[in-house]
């Protein structure tokens, strides 16, 4: 687990990285902030894991400035960490080593859009709503939605993000064509151009996707735009029991049928969301909300299959929202139901867990985790995206119950071990950062090596987002011992 504080909070500045930040004023003065409440801010890990603040935060506006950084930093081996919206939930932007946190928000541009392509080249930090306000009148959207609106598309491209839609339209892999990004050694590389496909060479588009900041800074996405489909329903149907939703939803998936979005939400999820108003509460056991997509036509007649197995599964079609204003409520009261869940529980400490298994064993799987969470007498409520396989059991803890941090962490290990040897892992989107590092060696094996190697031919300082993805990650390197 990590420590509560980075060396540079207790001891003070070292005159090596006072000397960065000076040469990083120079270079860009008033977007150079050392003030605590900034900095603090670029820590804030929305969860259990402690805040380490940067040294500084540099809010680059332009790719010569996050070459600059990469440059000024690497000259001394201080740590660089990017930072997007910092929505992330594993300790991503933590600067255990202090460092340099480099702010991508300001590079919001949309450089263009090529319609007639269905993509669009953005800056790093353009969020995906942003992306889709713009691409309103144009028949075209960008699929990938995190729980986060205002996730950055580089920081969603560095934790390879996906969302309710991605059981029709893919993750980030599956929607980015090509980065242009800034090396550890402060070179600027274009990963591919913007053809649907390639063979050419090793796939360095793909290499950056996931990588969390730890092999370069992404400072612009070419991304695939799809065509907004004719019809579209969103449904909430309710079912007795979570395990006759997770079976709806496995054998919905296995019968092909057309679904766009499919969310589970076990009682406590649809009590504290339906609190927001955006849908009538109700007493069941479990919820999934669906979309369904297409011509008229076609989104009829899967509407109907999917109604038939909801019905076979002992659950009922509650509501069918036709328009558009109703599907945008429901699915925001789906998107909000992390912050319904904190509002709901005040002063709790909330652990999102995140493993994607395969869909065969998705009900059994979250069967196991619901079990084992009583067993160990924790409250730990399930939603998902279980078209994917992928589910988050929230695990809501007392801060001030000291008994609770050891079958918290039992319950994190059992889950991951359950869903790895099952074919699974440990994280279906919100990626490693410091919290699930834990769990590498036993999902990757001796992959993991493979890994450390292009981490070290990539960054051989190890000065880019120290201390994340690899299990005690400290690079002999980095000046973080001051
Ligand atoms: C309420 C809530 C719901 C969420 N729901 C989902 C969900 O449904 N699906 C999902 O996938 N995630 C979800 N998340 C997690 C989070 O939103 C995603 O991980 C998101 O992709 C992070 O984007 P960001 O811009 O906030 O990145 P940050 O948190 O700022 O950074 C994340 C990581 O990416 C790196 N990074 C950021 N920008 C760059 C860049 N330009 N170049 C290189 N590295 C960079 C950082 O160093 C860090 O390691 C949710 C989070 C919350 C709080």
């Amino acid at each position: 687990m990590p420590s509560s504080k980075s060396c540079n909070e207790q001891t003070g500045l070292s005159a090596q990285r006072a000397a960065v930040i000076a040469e990083l004023a120079i270079a860009s003065g008033p977007r150079v902030v050392t003030g605590h409440d900034v900095r603090a801010q670029h820590a804030n890990t929305l969860t259990w894991i402690a805040s380490e603040l940067p040294d500084a935060v540099v809010f680059a506006e332009s790719v010569d400035d996050a070459v600059k950084v990469v440059r000024v930093a690497g000259r001394h081996r201080v740590p660089i960490i990017a930072f997007g919206s910092g929505t992330s939930l594993e300790g991503h932007v933590n600067a255990p080593f202090g460092g340099i946190s480099i702010d991508m928000s300001r590079m919001n541009r949309i450089v263009a859009v090529n319609a007639a392509d269905h993509d669009a080249v953005v800056e790093a930090g353009v969020t995906r709503e942003q992306l889709n306000d713009h691409l309103r009148d144009t028949g075209l959207f960008f699929s990938v939605d995190p729980g986060a609106a205002n996730a950055t598309l580089g920081g969603m491209a560095a934790t390879r993000a996906s969302g309710t839609n991605t059981v029709r339209y893919g993750t980030m892999r599956d929607n980015v064509l090509s980065l242009r990004a800034v090396m550890a050694n402060g070179e600027i590389i274009t990963t591919a151009g913007r053809a649907r496909k390639s063979a050419a060479g090793y796939d360095l588009t793909h290499l950056l996707i996931g990588s969390e900041g730890t092999l370069g800074i992404i400072v612009e996405l070419s991304v695939r735009l799809h065509p907004r489909l004719e019809a579209e329903f969103a449904a909430v149907c309710e079912f007795p029991s979570v395990s006759a939703a997770a079976t709806c939803a496995m054998e919905s998936i296995q019968s092909g049928c057309c679904l766009s979005r499919i969310e589970l939400l076990d009682d406590v999820m649809l009590r504290v969301t339906a609190s927001a108003g955006a849908f009538p509460a109700s007493n069941c056991g479990a919820a999934l909300f669906v979309s369904v997509e297409g011509t008229q036509r076609a989104a009829d007649e899967h509407m109907q299959i999917f109604a038939c197995l909801v019905t076979a599964h002992g659950g009922k079609v509650a509501g069918i929202a036709a328009s558009q204003s109703d599907r945008d409520r429901i699915w925001k009261a789906r998107h909000d139901a992390f912050w319904s869940l904190r509002n709901s529980w005040p002063g709790q400490a909330y652990v999102v867990t995140d493993v994607c298994v395969p869909i065969s064993c998705l009900a059994t799987c979250i069967a196991e985790t619901t079990v084992d969470a009583t067993r160990l007498g924790l409250t730990a409520p399930v939603l998902g995206h279980v078209g994917d396989g992928n589910f988050h059991a929230i695990a809501v803890i007392d801060p001030n119950d000291s008994g609770a941090r050891g079958r918290l962490d039992q319950f994190l290990k059992n889950l991951s071990t359950r869903a790895i040897a099952i074919g699974g892992t440990c994280t279906g989107e919100h990626g490693i950062g410091q919290g699930k590092a834990y769990a590498m060696p036993g999902e990757f094996g001796p992959a993991l090596d493979v890994m450390r190697q292009i981490k070290s031919a990539l960054d051989p300082m190890g000065i880019l987002n120290p201390g994340k993805i690899f299990p005690k990650d400290a690079p002999q390197d980095v000046q973080g011992a001051e």
